[in-house]
C-alpha cells in the first residue's frame, strides 16, 4: 500500500491572518501522524512564501494550485515551476476541474504542465474526474481513461513514480455530496488497473487520492478502501478541526 497522503487545496481563499491561524492549528495533527502519513497544503501563489516560512522543518509539505507551461518570459500573470521550486514547493496541482472549467485547461495542457513540473523536480498532482452528466450516461471509465491517456501513452507510466493522482468527481466538489466509499473505490480500482496494464510495480506504488466533499465525518470510511490512499480536500481544509480530524484518519 502506498503511504497515505492528505492534501489541502485552499483554492481562492485566505488572508495573511487566516493562513497563520490555520497552519498553527493543523500542525499538531500533522506532527502526530508524521511516521505513517504525508500531509501537504496547496496554497494560492501569493501565500506560498508565508507558508514556506511557517512550514519549513515541520511535518507539512506545501505546494501550488497551478503553474505555467513556461519557465520564464513574456507571460503576464503566470508563475513558473522554477519560481515554485525556489519557494520550497513539493507538489503542484495539475488540471483541477475548476481550471479545466474556468481556464480552458485540456488534457494536452495538463500533460505539458505535468512534464515541466517533473523536469524541475516538483511532484504533479494530476486531477481527473467525470461530470454528473458523464456519470449518468455511463461514461465515467471512458472519461478517466481519456484523461490518463497523455500520461500513460505519451509521457510514460514510469513518470507516475514521481506523481500523485487525485480522483475528483466534478459533481462531488463543493457540493457536500461526496461519492460513496463504494463508488470512489470502484473508480480508484479502475485507475490502478489502467496503470497496472502498463506496470504492476508503478500501480502498486502510486498514491491515488479521493477529492470531493471529504470531511471529518467521511474520511475514515473512504481511507479504509483498498485503493484510496488519501484525500485532496477543499472546503474542510480551511477549518482547523475538520482538517485535523481528516489528517488523523489517514
Ligand atoms: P471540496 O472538498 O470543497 O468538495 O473540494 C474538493 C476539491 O476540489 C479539492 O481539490
Amino acid at each position: 500500500m502506498p503511504r497515505p497522503l492528505v492534501m489541502g487545496n485552499w483554492k481562492l481563499n485566505g488572508t495573511k491572518e487566516s493562513v497563520e491561524a490555520l497552519l498553527s492549528g493543523i500542525l499538531p495533527a500533522a506532527e502526530s501522524v508524521k511516521d505513517s502519513a504525508d500531509v501537504a497544503v496547496c496554497a494560492p501563489d501569493i501565500f506560498i512564501d508565508q507558508v514556506a516560512r511557517k512550514l519549513t522543518d515541520t511535518a507539512i509539505a506545501w505546494g501550488a494550485e497551478n503553474n505555467d507551461v513556461h519557465t520564464s518570459g513574456a507571460y503576464t500573470g503566470e508563475t513558473s515551476p522554477t519560481m515554485l521550486k525556489e519557494f520550497g514547493c513539493t507538489y503542484v496541482l495539475v488540471g483541477h476541474s475548476e481550471r479545466r472549467q474556468y481556464h480552458g485547461e485540456t488534457d494536452a495542457s495538463c500533460a505539458q504542465k505535468y512534464a515541466l513540473l517533473q523536469e524541475h523536480d516538483l511532484i504533479p498532482v494530476l486531477c481527473i474526474g467525470e461530470t454528473l452528466e458523464e456519470r449518468e450516461s455511463g461514461r465515467t471509465n471512458d472519461v478517466i481513461r481519456t484523461q490518463l491517456t497523455p500520461v500513460l501513452e505519451d509521457l510514460g507510466v514510469e513518470t507516475l513514480k514521481k506523481a500523485v493522482i487525485a480522483y475528483e468527481p466534478v459533481w462531488a466538489i463543493g457540493t457536500g455530496k461526496a461519492a460513496t466509499k463504494e463508488m470512489a473505490q470502484e473508480v480508484h480500482a479502475f485507475i490502478r488497473q489502467l496503470i497496472a496494464e502498463k506496470s504492476a510495480e508503478v500501480a502498486a506504488g502510486v498514491q491515488i487520492l479521493y477529492g470531493g466533499s471529504v470531511k471529518a465525518a467521511n474520511a475514515e470510511e473512504l481511507f479504509a478502501q483498498a485503493d484510496i490512499d488519501g484525500a485532496l480536500v477543499g472546503g474542510a481544509a480551511l477549518i482547523v478541526e475538520e482538517f485535523s480530524a481528516i489528517i488523523k484518519a489517514a
